[in-house]
């Protein structure tokens, strides 16, 4: 039987969702249009301010989550995990947005 889910349980879980995530990359996008962290900025596309995903990471993705949705999205979020522990200082709609610089 186990306890009731504490804060400090999902935050340690969040980060290990992240980390998983983040390995995964480079196999699921042939090692190219990675995230350059911490600004989470697309180390292919020709302008170095490109954010991340970028267009063609974001098809790969898809390509490979195309029969689960779901599944893309909870990849998309823990991937976001990831990124706000690089830029604590933004807001995780605006580093998904491209918006924090
Ligand atoms: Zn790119």
């Amino acid at each position: 039987m186990t306890g009731p889910l504490t804060v400090r349980a999902a935050w340690a879980a969040e980060a290990t969702q992240a980390a998983r995530a983040v390995e995964q990359l480079p196999g699921w996008l042939g090692g190219t249009h990675m995230p350059r962290r911490p600004g989470w900025t697309c180390d292919t596309c020709p302008a170095t301010d490109t954010p991340w995903p970028c267009s063609p990471a974001l098809v790969r993705l898809s390509e490979h989550f195309v029969r689960d949705p779901a599944g893309l999205a909870a990849y998309l979020g823990a991937l976001d995990a990831a990124a706000a522990v690089d830029r604590p200082d933004a807001l995780r709609c605006e580093l998904r947005r491209g918006r924090v610089r």
